[in-house]
């Protein structure tokens, strides 16, 4: 229930669920609707039918090592070394965003955090640290650690029980770390697109096969730097695909006089258009050029649409 969701939400719902499904048998026998209506308000319902599905497994034979809790649906490397040192006193260190934070302190390193490299040094770290005699309760304590003492941004070091092991104490580095690389800023970009109306079908243009991103969707064809006439400007929106913010600014032709476009479009009817995929800039465009009445069935208007001048 943890995950992606935070403590103060999900209690309720855990003692709910508990009181509800007390044993991985009561969960296995129950149904999935019954199950995803004990979760209903938590999201994410793929977690409510993983767990009932390794409830069926647990209530049937309990897994006896790490590697086996890694074969339970939803269960990862993380959720795997929980599970199993907690549960069996498995040797295997559980390592999350709170432990990779504490780690990057003790040992003073200033490695960028997201790099895989740095995530598999800062694992092996906390593998060493991991007591072998208790690796439930360390932890568990390295987990409240991160989570209460040694915070993202103020690290509550007077009160920190490891203190005299910390490096970054010691060099007064804790609040620099870890090492996090900026955001790459946006890169802006203009797109001017056509809107060609031809006999109450608009012109779209296939994205190739080969495209890395939104491979054989429809779009609106770009208007050409020389056009003249250039239709007129209807609207303008901004649209952000990963780090690219588009400028789209929308022109509309009626005139149907437009052969230079008859052989790269495809012309489509409204109601043939909610049948293909087509990428949502385009979608947006049809919407603030038909004041809403075309396209965007499936998600809601952008409000960054400006429209018609
Ligand atoms: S001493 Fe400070 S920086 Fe070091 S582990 Fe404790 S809280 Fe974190």
């Amino acid at each position: 229930m943890l995950q992606q969701t935070r403590v103060e939400a999900v209690i309720p719902y855990f003692l709910a669920f508990l009181a509800k499904f007390p044993t991985a048998a009561h969960l296995a026998a129950a149904s999935e609707a019954e199950v995803l209506t004990a979760w209903a308000g938590l999201g994410y319902y793929s977690r409510a039918r993983n767990l009932r599905s390794a409830a069926g497994i647990l209530a049937a034979d309990a897994p006896v090592s790490w590697e086996a809790c890694m074969k339970l649906p939803g269960v990862g490397p993380y959720t795997a070394a929980a599970l199993a040192s907690i549960s069996l006193g498995a040797v295997r260190a559980a390592v999350d965003g709170n432990v990779m934070r504490v780690v990057s302190r003790l040992t003073n390193d200033p490695s960028e955090i997201s790099a895989p490299l740095t995530k598999r040094r800062f694992a092996e770290v906390a593998q060493t640290l991991l007591a072998p005699l208790r690796p439930g309760d360390f932890n568990q304590a390295m987990m409240e650690l991160g989570a209460t003492v040694c915070l993202p941004t103020k690290p509550r070091c007077l009160l920190c029980p490891v203190q005299k092991f910390c490096a970054a104490h010691s060099a007064g580095t804790q609040g620099s770390l870890p090492v996090k690389l900026g955001k790459v800023p946006a890169r802006r970009l203009d797109l001017d697109l056509l809107v060609c109306w031809w006999e109450g079908r608009v012109g779209l243009v296939r994205r190739s096969a080969a495209e890395s991103r939104l491979a054989g969707f429809w779009e609106l064809p770009q208007k050409p730097a020389d056009d003249v006439p250039a239709g007129s400007f209807q609207a303008e929106f901004t649209h952000q695909i990963v780090n690219d913010r588009f400028r789209v600014r929308v022109w509309v032709d009626e005139s149907e006089s437009r052969p230079g476009f008859s052989g790269a479009c495809q012309w489509f009817s409204p109601a043939e258009l909610v049948a293909i995929p087509v990428t949502t800039i385009a979608r947006k465009a049809l919407t603030a050029t038909t004041g809403g009445k075309l396209m965007y069935p499936r998600g809601k208007r952008s409000r960054s649409v400006t429209q018609g001048v």
